[in-house]
């Protein structure tokens, strides 16, 4: 039921604020090398409109790639 509301207001754009509650989320998906911007379209839209939030996920994404590659 949950879904069906947020479906129908997709058209809507996100805050900057509910993308910083998605995007270590975000980062986590694509970093473990799956398609994050198939699993939240919201926030791969917002981070298109929004250079700051572009940034944002660029430098955590690589902070998470750093690390786990000096795990292995
Ligand atoms: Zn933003």
């Amino acid at each position: 039921m949950i879904d069906t509301v947020f479906a129908a207001s997709a058209g809507e754009e996100m805050s900057c604020s509910d993308y910083f509650d998605q995007l270590p989320r975000y980062v986590e998906l694509e970093a473990s090398g799956q398609d994050a911007a198939a699993l939240l379209p919201e926030g791969c839209q917002h981070m298109h409109q929004c250079s700051e939030c572009e940034e944002l996920y660029l430098g955590l994404l690589q902070v998470l790639v750093t690390k786990s590659d000096r795990t292995k």
